[in-house]
C-alpha cells in the first residue's frame, strides 16, 4: 500500500480562499479590517523568515499587518511597554510575539501581557485553560493545524488511538489534549510519548493516528507503525544545505518507507507546515469579529 498524501499546503490554499472572502466581507460591509501585528526581537534567521511569511500571508488576505523589528538588546520592560501599546490599539485584533525571545526576557511574562482576547497564537494560560476545558478560546495554530489536516482528509477521530510523540506547550500537549475532548474531531483515546517512555514502539505500533513532534529527524521508521495508521509529522528538521544554499529538510518520520505503510501521512515540507501560519490567519480574522461583537 502506498499512503494518500495529506497535503498541507493544498488545505491552507483552500482555508485561506475562505479567509479572504470572510475578510473582504468584514472589509465592505462592516468597514472592519482585521489587523495583526507581529514583534520580533533580535535577528535569529529563522524567526525572520517565520515572522516575513507571516505578514506575507496575512498581506496577502486583506489583513492588515505591521511588523516590528526591535535590536536583540531591547529590554523586556520596552517590550511590555509595546505589547500593552498594541493591546490598547483598535486596529490591531491580533498579536504576535515571535519565539525565542533572547534570554534576558522572561518570555512567560511577555505572552502573559497580551490581551487573551487578542492572544492569535492561543499561548496566554487564559486560552489555554478554556481550551483544557473545552470552551471557545483561541487554539494555538500547530496543534489546530493538524487537526484541520485530520477533519478534511476525513479521518474519522471517534474512538481512535492517538499516539503524539513530543509534550511541548506548544505542541504535544495541545495536539493530545484537542484529541481527547468530547466533541467532533477528538473523542479519541490518547497516549502521550516523551524521552521517559520506556518502550516508544510498543506504544506507535497501537496507534491508529500517529501525531509525532519530538524534533528528531526520521525518528519514526516503517517497523514502528502498524499497517494501516494516518500519520501526522509536525518535525521540521534542518538535515543539510542545498547546492543553491536552501536547507534541506525532514520530518520526525522516515516519509519514504512509512508511507509504504501509512494509510494517509503529511509530508515534509508541505506539510503541517503551511498550517500553522493559515490558522494564525484564521484565529485573526476571527478575533477581529469577536472584538467587534460581530462573532
Ligand atoms: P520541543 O519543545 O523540543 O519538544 C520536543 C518533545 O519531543 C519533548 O517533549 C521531548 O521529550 C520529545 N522528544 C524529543 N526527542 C525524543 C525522543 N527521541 N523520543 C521521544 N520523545 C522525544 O519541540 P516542539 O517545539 O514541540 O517541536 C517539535 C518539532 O516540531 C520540531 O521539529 C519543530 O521544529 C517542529 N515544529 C513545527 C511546526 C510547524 O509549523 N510545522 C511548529 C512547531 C514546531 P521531553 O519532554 O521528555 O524532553
Amino acid at each position: 500500500m502506498s499512503a494518500k498524501i495529506i497535503s498541507g499546503t493544498e488545505t491552507a490554499k483552500a482555508i485561506r480562499e475562505e479567509l479572504k472572502v470572510q475578510v473582504a466581507e468584514l472589509t465592505e460591509k462592516h468597514k472592519l479590517i482585521p489587523g495583526l501585528v507581529t514583534i520580533l526581537v533580535g535577528e535569529d534567521p529563522a524567526s525572520q523568515s517565520y515572522v516575513s511569511a507571516k505578514n506575507k500571508t496575512a498581506h496577502a488576505l486583506g489583513i492588515h499587518s505591521e511588523q516590528v523589528t526591535l535590536p536583540a538588546e531591547t529590554s523586556e520592560e520596552e517590550l511590555l511597554a509595546l505589547v500593552d501599546k498594541y493591546n490598547k490599539a483598535d486596529n490591531i485584533h491580533g498579536i504576535l510575539v515571535q519565539l525565542p525571545l533572547p534570554k534576558h526576557i522572561n518570555e512567560a511574562k511577555v505572552l502573559y501581557t497580551i490581551d487573551p482576547n487578542k492572544d492569535v497564537d492561543g499561548f496566554h494560560p487564559v486560552n489555554v485553560g478554556k481550551m483544557m476545558l473545552g470552551e471557545q478560546c483561541f487554539l494555538p495554530c500547530t496543534p489546530h493545524g493538524c487537526l484541520e489536516l485530520l477533519q478534511r482528509a476525513g479521518v474519522e477521530t471517534s474512538g481512535a488511538e492517538v499516539v503524539v510523540v513530543g509534550r511541548s506547550n506548544i505542541v504535544g500537549k495541545p495536539v493530545a489534549n484537542l484529541m481527547l475532548q468530547k466533541r467532533a474531531g477528538g473523542n479519541s483515546t490518547v497516549t502521550l510519548c516523551h524521552t521517559r517512555t520506556k518502550d516508544m514502539s510498543m506504544h506507535t505500533k497501537r496507534a491508529d493516528i500517529l501525531v509525532v513532534a519530538a524534533g528528531v529527524a526520521n525518528m519514526i521508521t516503517a517497523d514502528m507503525v502498524k499497517e494501516g495508521v494516518v500519520v501526522i509529522d509536525v518535525g521540521v528538521n534542518r538535515i543539510g544545505m542545498s547546492e543553491s544554499g536552501k536547507a534541506i529538510l525532514a520530518g520526525d518520520v522516515d516519509f519514504n518507507s512509512v508511507k509504504e505503510k501509512a494509510s494517509a501521512i503529511t509530508p515534509v515540507p508541505g506539510g503541517v507546515g503551511p498550517m500553522t501560519i493559515t490558522m494564525l490567519m484564521k484565529n485573526t480574522v476571527q478575533a477581529a469579529k469577536q472584538l467587534a461583537g460581530l462573532a
